[in-house]
């Protein structure tokens, strides 16, 4: 028999309710072996997620400020769940540990991630499974880079021995043995490298939206589901601020051929998002996939005259980046003009700095520096080698009056991404979806 492996993000386990969604789901396939959870998320708008509450004691208790609501908000929520699940997991002694250590300075990495360690806890007794921790077996090296072979080796030896499991996500160990976490929404990547190491046949990705969406549907009412998506077009679209599945996810079952289905834990009979290594736009008779973006960031435009016959100039450029730990997010440049785009949060307070070392090493005749830029990417290998496709997108931003201050195609012609001002992130992309959303429905 196949194994599939379900990984269930915040909003599913957010409370004893969902969790008796999770185990109907769980119950209607016995393939569905091996069960990631995330922290427990959101119940209702304006509701914390229980990662959030963490981070937030760490900051109190490095800043000597005390915690104790903060905290306090975090054990009743547990205990809620331990006692309408009717299980017993001796929370209050893993919460005297978790105090202890936290009082310790053990660090933000460990304090997040007890929300999945506690979660997959309570839900492994609720259902009845093997509790496994990702500690010790979801391995990071001493610098923090996740070693992807170690723990493929390790996680597979060990989940041989459990018929069946649940896996904390979103964490895993250094050499030291200190936890060390992804970055946030990790756990979707735990869940990815689950399903490689039992071989699953799927990686079944539970959340609260009928699958991925061609666009964020905070953003455009009520958006088209996609129903294939290759594993590349997601990646640019989760690159680019799809946030609904984490961009790194896909690398470690993509290897492995496992497809990843996107499915609503609160609607379990839709089929939701098919991610596979080819998807087949002919099939679903669209041109594109899917629109993301995200906003803040800074460009830095250069003119220089004579720039294009200047050996290593733009290598020059780039080295000063390097130099403050920034890699770049686009570089489109002309024949004497050169721009990066670079993510505000990258930046930090280097600016000044980096705009003094382009003077000093790069003499350009003219800098000028663009801020508050969004970038919205338009995904699809259905717009490849098909023409007038720039031209509708275009001219609907136009019509809608957004004022373009970027544009750059990549090679493969599957995504098309424009830098426009923070301020009409929202226009442009629901002018772009609409554009395209009526050809894209069968
Ligand atoms: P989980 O807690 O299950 O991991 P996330 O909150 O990380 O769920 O991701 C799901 C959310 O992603 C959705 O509720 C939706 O608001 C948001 N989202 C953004 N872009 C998209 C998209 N293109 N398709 C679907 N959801 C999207
Ligand atoms: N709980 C973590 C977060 O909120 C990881 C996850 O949910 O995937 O980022
Ligand atoms: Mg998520």
């Amino acid at each position: 028999m196949g194994i599939k492996v379900a990984k269930f993000g915040g909003s599913s386990v957010a409370d004893a309710i969902q969790l008796g969604k999770v185990k109907n789901i769980i119950d209607a396939d016995p393939k569905r072996k091996y069960i990631v959870v995330s922290a427990p998320g959101k119940r209702f708008d304006g509701d914390s997620k229980i990662t959030d509450l963490l981070y937030l004691c760490n900051t109190h208790i490095e800043h000597n400020v005390p915690c104790d609501q903060i905290y306090q908000v975090v054990v009743d929520r547990f205990k809620a769940m331990e006692m309408s699940l009717n299980v017993h997991v001796g929370l209050d002694q893993e919460f005297a540990e978790i105090r202890e250590r936290l009082e310790a300075g053990e660090g933000a990495d460990y304090i997040a991630s007890r929300g999945e360690y506690l979660n997959a806890k309570l839900t492994a007794a609720y259902l009845g499974l093997d509790f496994v921790d990702a500690a010790g077996l979801v391995k990071f090296n001493e610098k923090g880079k996740f070693l992807d072979e170690e723990t493929d080796k390790a996680l597979s030896e060990e989940l041989k021995k459990h018929d069946g499991a649940v896996i904390p996500g979103f964490y895993g160990t250094m050499p030291n043995g200190k936890i060390k976490t992804f970055t946030r929404g990790g756990s979707d990547i735990t869940g990815s490298i689950v399903a490689k190491a039992v071989n699953a046949e799927i990686y079944e990705n539970w959340t609260d939206v009928h699958g991925f969406l061609q666009a964020d549907p905070r953003i455009v009412d009520n958006p088209e589901p996609i129903q294939h998506i290759s594993y590349a077009e997601l990646r640019e679209l989760s690159y680019m601020g799809a946030s609904v599945l984490h961009e790194n996810a896909i690398y470690p079952v993509r290897g492995s051929n496992i497809p990843i289905n996107i499915r609503n834990t609160n609607d379990p009979e839709h089929p939701g998002t098919m991610i596979v290594s080819q998807a087949k736009p002919e099939d679903d008779g669209r041109i594109i996939t899917g629109i993301a973006g995200s906003k803040d960031f800074v460009v830095i435009n250069l003119h220089k005259n004579l720039m294009s016959s200047e050996p290593g100039y733009i290598k020059r450029l780039l080295g000063i980046l390097e130099g403050y730990g920034i890699s770049f997010e686009h570089l489109p440049s002309g024949i004497d003009t050169a721009s990066v785009v670079i993510s505000k949060k990258q930046l930090k307070n280097n600016l000044g700095d980096i705009l003094d070392e382009i003077d000093r090493k790069l003499s350009p005749d003219n800098v000028e520096v663009s801020h508050d830029i969004a970038l919205v990417a338009t995904v699809g290998t259905g717009m490849a080698n098909r023409y007038g496709t720039a031209a509708r997108l275009f001219t609907a931003l136009a019509e809608a009056r957004v004022n373009i201050r970027m544009i750059d195609q990549g090679s493969s012609e599957m995504n098309i991404i424009v830098g426009v001002e923070n301020k009409d992130f929202e226009t442009a992309i629901r002018a772009i979806y609409n554009a395209f959303a009526k050809d894209n429905r069968k």
